[in-house]
């Protein structure tokens, strides 16, 4: 059913064998939120062998796609890809009923819709209440939130929210240059590439779950 969505009660309560079923005890710890078509969360899965990535996306059509993706790469190439997957949902709803408390190595967001009219803000992807869950996912000290958008005014929206939270620190421009995930983020989703061939630019920043503030 497409308005639907299957969740567990309680993270401890999903099983993630399904998703992961060459890996012992796995858990995701890199999101692709709203990861469309996939090219970075499966671009992520041989840039980050040691972590478990998952896409994630609201739309039925696209995450089985994606699952098929997956599947057919781990066909192609054994013993690879077996810590990438995807799971369609509403993460703006449901990421608790998923994860856990500090759980979170990177969480994702590349080229989210921008709901451009001031009334649809709301419905941004990055808001000052979710960048609160986002920051009780990520791993104090170390958990990463990157963002990306051809779209310009949303770029600054997501700048200024992350900014001002508490909870975060922005990366410098050195600090972000260092990053693989970034140039991955930058060049490996479907989104990307289109806004490649339509030589406009892409906007992006990185920002780090302090460690203070852990305290519930
Ligand atoms: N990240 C991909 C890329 O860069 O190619 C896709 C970008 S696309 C413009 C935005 C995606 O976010 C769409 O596939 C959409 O279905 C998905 N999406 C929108 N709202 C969502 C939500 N609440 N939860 C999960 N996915 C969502």
């Amino acid at each position: 059913h497409n308005n639907t969505f299957d969740y567990p009660i309680h993270p401890a309560e999903m099983d993630w064998g399904t998703h992961y079923p060459a890996i012992e005890n796995p858990k995701p710890t890199v999101l692709d939120i709203g990861c469309g078509f996939g090219g970075l969360t499966i671009a992520l899965a041989t840039l980050l062998p040691k972590h478990l990535i998952l896409g994630l996306e609201i739309r039925a059509k696209v995450t089985e796609y994606v699952r098929l993706r997956i599947l057919a790469h781990r066909k192609e190439n054994p013993g690879k890809y077996e810590n990438a997957s995807v799971l369609r949902s509403n993460t703006m709803k449901l990421m608790p009923h998923f994860f856990e408390k500090g759980s979170l190595e990177k969480i994702f967001f590349c080229f989210p819709d921008p709901h451009f009219k001031k009334k649809n803000h709301p419905r941004r992807i990055i808001s000052d209440r979710l960048l609160s869950e986002y920051a009780y996912f990520l791993k104090p000290g170390q958990g990463k939130l990157y963002c990306i958008t051809d779209v310009e005014d949303l770029h600054n929206w997501h700048v200024k929210h992350c900014r001002a939270h508490p909870l975060f620190r922005e990366l410098s421009k050195d600090e972000m240059d260092k990053d693989s995930c970034v140039k991955a983020m930058y060049s490996e989703t479907e989104e990307g590439k289109k806004v490649e061939r339509a030589g406009t630019n892409k906007y992006y920043a990185v920002f780090e779950r302090i460690e203070s503030g852990t305290e519930d």
